[in-house]
């Protein structure tokens, strides 16, 4: 059977303020979507802060020293990185890119620096999504952070300033926005951002052609058939 989702590979850009809930839905709509024949691939970032409990290395994050991940920046070996909450963050270009020329499909999960300077890409912008996810408000944000259980208080309060930044930094370049406010309606409008950018011709030319000259020889083939 025919998929209806176009083979190229497309990059999915999820951000927004810590604790919004980007995990969850990431790792929900990963889920979801592979029995209808979209694979995510979650592109592994390089940080440089300490692993928290449970977290592995490799897994969650590449946790890096501070001089591995200035040679990498030096190596010009990141997509885009940027400093958040007093640590480095950055995404690996070759892991994507490689991914991305493969046509695979591949999910990042970075702060809307990070956003912003893919959406600057040129080749990069028209190959992606960028999706932003807000919490219904500041104060379920901030319970979220505390019930995740995973920040202490000085972290918490870096995190909600930096969440007001963030809101109005980002609306320039997303695509979508989405707020994260039931869990099963957010995941059901992520799933429907990441299928219609499935869906979507103009980053499927090269596809579509390839899928019009198929059609050309099948009817040509008929032509000579019926002869
Ligand atoms: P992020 O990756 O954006 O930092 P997480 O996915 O870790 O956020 O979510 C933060 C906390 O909020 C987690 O404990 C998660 O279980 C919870 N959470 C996420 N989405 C919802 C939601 N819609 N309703 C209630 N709790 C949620
Ligand atoms: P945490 O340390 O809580 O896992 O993540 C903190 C923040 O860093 C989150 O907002 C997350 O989106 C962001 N982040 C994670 N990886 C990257 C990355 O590779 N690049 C950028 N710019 N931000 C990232």
């Amino acid at each position: 059977m025919s998929s209806n989702f176009h083979p190229d590979g497309t990059l999915f850009i999820v951000s927004g303020p810590s604790g919004a809930g980007k995990t969850t839905l990431i790792n929900r709509v990963r889920e979801q979507l592979e029995p209808l024949g979209i694979t995510l691939y979650f592109s592994v970032s390089h940080t440089t802060r300490r692993p928290r409990a449970g977290e592995e290395d490799g897994c969650n994050y590449h946790f890096v020293t501070r001089d591995t991940f200035r040679a990498m920046i030096d190596g010009g070996e990141f997509l885009e990185w940027a400093h958040v909450h007093e640590q480095l963050y950055g995404t690996s270009k070759y892991e994507v890119v490689s991914r991305l020329d493969r046509g695979q499909d591949v999910i990042v999960d970075i702060d809307f620096q990070g956003a912003r300077q893919i959406a600057q890409d040129e080749h990069l912008n028209e190959r992606s999504l960028n999706v932003f996810i807000f919490p219904p408000t500041l104060d379920v944000l901030e319970q979220r952070l505390r019930d995740r259980g995973l920040n202490t208080e000085q972290e918490i309060e870096t995190r909600m300033q930096k969440a007001i930044d963030e809101i109005d930094a980002g609306k320039d370049f997303y695509d979508y926005v989405i707020i994260n406010d039931d869990l099963p309606e957010a995941t059901e409008c992520l799933k429907a951002a990441v299928i219609a950018k499935k869906l979507q011709t103009k980053t499927a030319l090269e596809s579509i052609a390839r899928m019009a000259e198929r059609f050309r020889e099948e009817r040509d083939g008929r032509i000579t058939g019926k002869r």
